[in-house]
């Protein structure tokens, strides 16, 4: 008796796509290094470390045939996915290690704002925008990453200029109250990406409730990726999305890489 494998013709043209190119993959990621800009909360509130390389052996007689190193770095660092007990709406939720592996792929989305965010950086993404875009391209795709593009990582190798900050606190777009409410709990997105050091506007503390996204995202099981680049090369619609945070277990973050396909349309 024999049983008909199935063949896996979805997978083999994935993997067609990618060998002649039609399909590409974008990185979204930061690159990690000692200067990547990072979140500075003011005294005296606490921040996590910077990334540093630790050199364990390095050809010699350490590790005569091999290098390596030990990595030095706070959870929420770079590019990295902020889990549901990240914030006290989420404290009973998941942590980063138990992120369901399918939420962490799927449709990716992009909203852009950049335009908006140049004129004030301090521009906050509202329900009616979301729902113009929506207009245009169709309802949020359920277990979507809704990616938010500011331009902001033009800034990303200054770290002043990323953040952005006076007197008065840092100024970067983020998302209203009460839109980071209807995206958490209205729509069916998976997951939530910005350009920025963080999910919420620089000046998200005023807000109320205070760092609204970080409330209500992950108050409602939904992700935040942060530091993402190359939002200009994907499409509004289309694209498909691996978010890969380390499964630490406890963690509340992790750094991770942020990969996208794409499809070039036919010539
Ligand atoms: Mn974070």
């Amino acid at each position: 008796m024999t049983i008909a494998t199935p063949r896996p013709q979805l997978l083999a043209n994935l993997i067609e796509g990618l060998a002649q190119g039609s399909i590409r993959v974008i990185d979204l990621t930061t690159p990690l290094t000692p200067e990547t800009p990072a979140l500075r909360l003011p005294a005296p509130l606490s921040n996590v470390i910077d990334l540093s390389l630790e050199e364990v052996a390095a050809y010699d007689p350490r590790g005569p045939m091999w290098a390596h190193n030990n990595i030095h770095v706070g959870e929420h660092f770079g590019t990295h996915v902020d889990a549901p007990i990240h914030w006290i709406s989420g404290r009973e939720g998941r942590d980063i290690s138990e992120l369901p592996p399918e939420k962490l792929v799927g449709p990716a989305v992009v909203i852009d704002a950049s335009a908006e965010a140049a004129a004030n950086p301090d521009f906050l993404l509202e329900v009616r925008h979301i729902k113009e875009w929506e207009a245009q391209y169709g309802k949020l795709p359920k277990g979507a990453w809704l990616l938010y593009r500011t331009g902001w990582d033009a800034f990303g190798d200054d770290e002043a200029l990323f953040l952005n900050a006076d007197e008065t606190g840092p100024h970067t777009p983020g998302v209203s109250a009460e839109c980071a409410r209807w995206l958490a709990e209205e729509t069916d997105i998976s997951g939530f990406g910005v350009e920025t050091v963080g999910i919420d506007a620089g000046a998200g503390f005023g807000l109320v409730p205070p760092f609204p996204m970080h409330h209500y995202l992950l108050g409602n099981d939904k992700y935040g990726v942060t530091s993402l680049k190359n939002l200009h090369q994907l499409p509004a619609t289309g694209a498909f999305i691996v978010v890969t945070p380390l499964p630490i277990v406890g963690g509340t973050a992790s750094p991770a890489r942020v990969l996208a396909f794409v499809e070039e349309p036919p010539a």
